[in-house]
């Protein structure tokens, strides 16, 4: 695997592949590995001949009280991670890199990240779609694999694709989860065990609404309802938001007669958990 910190030697990496005719597959990400990007990255693998990763903890996405300086880092295991795989190309810049003195640039997709994570977390969004740019230009993929386990960063990132013309495919990938149910994420490592049992309430929520679908409710109140008194039971978890929103737009929506994707956000102790779940009303998952 090659390492790379600078965005010309980047270019150049990704330039030579693409006369030799290669088809690149990408994944970018945050880093403190586990078997969601695993599996993000061997998607990648299958689709395309050379497989490129990225390993940056973006500032510009994470606000003034949030975690950006304790965010789990492990570069030497994810580094090994990253050859099982494996891995071509993994580009590593420095944050001074990427967002030098004078940057003033930014890329924002305006309605898709209004509600849901957008309302609890200003300038989240911003910070995303802008760093993933920079990647697409830096990396030049033909396509990059996101996790659904992130959907408002999903919808985001396809929107951002459309309106830009960026010249590559997005490919979603399924959130993987803990044999008990919980979204694996680079933040569980945050979580005492008591935490870490209390968690499961997020996944046993979308669970509930997924049957509330399955017994026909017929608005997206209900399904709300249901995951969010599986939350309200379970002792020492703050809810930041429940929501059923339309699974495309992530527009507010009343009738339950589309796919939507119920999404949660919620404290366990001083960690803020993410999940989601796309519901259809036959109560099968929309895929
Ligand atoms: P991060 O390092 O958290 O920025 O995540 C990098 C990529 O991995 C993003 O596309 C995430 O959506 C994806 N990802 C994170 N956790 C999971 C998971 N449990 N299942 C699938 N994809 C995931």
């Amino acid at each position: 695997m090659e390492i790379i910190a600078s965005p010309a030697a980047m270019q150049r990496w990704s330039e030579d592949a693409r006369r030799r005719g290669e088809k690149i597959a990408f994944v970018p990400t945050m880093g403190f590995l586990h078997e969601g990007h695993i599996t993000l990255m061997r998607e990648g693998r299958s689709r395309a001949t050379l497989l490129a990763s990225s390993l940056f903890v973006n500032p510009t996405q994470f606000g003034p009280n949030e975690d950006f300086s304790r965010y789990p880092r492990n570069f030497e295991g994810d580094c090994e991670l990253m050859r099982s795989v494996p891995v071509d190309a993994l580009f590593a810049p420095e944050p001074e890199v990427m967002f030098p003195a004078g940057s003033q640039t930014w890329v924002e997709a305006t309605e898709v990240t209004q509600g849901l994570c957008g309302d609890h977390r200003p300038g989240h969004f911003r910070g995303v779609t802008t760093v993933v740019a920079k990647l697409f230009n830096i990396v030049k993929p033909h396509l990059a694999l996101f996790g659904e386990k992130d959907f408002q960063q999903l919808r985001a990132i396809e929107r951002m694709v459309v309106d830009l013309n960026f010249d590559l495919q997005i490919v979603p990938v399924p959130t993987v989860r803990e044999p008990d149910g919980l979204a694996m994420s680079s933040r569980n490592a945050y979580l005492s065990p008591e935490e870490r049992q209390r968690a499961l309430a997020l996944s046993s929520a979308l669970r509930a609404a997924c049957e509330a679908a399955a017994r026909g409710a017929r608005t997206t109140a209900e399904l709300a309802l249901a995951a969010r008194a599986v939350i309200d039971r379970t002792p020492g978890i703050e809810i930041e938001y429940v929501t059923a929103a339309d699974s495309q737009t992530l527009q507010a929506l009343e009738e339950f007669d589309r796919a939507v994707v119920v999404a949660i956000a919620a404290r366990v102790g001083k960690t803020r958990l993410i999940d989601n779940l796309v519901v259809t009303p036959s109560a099968l998952p929309a895929r």
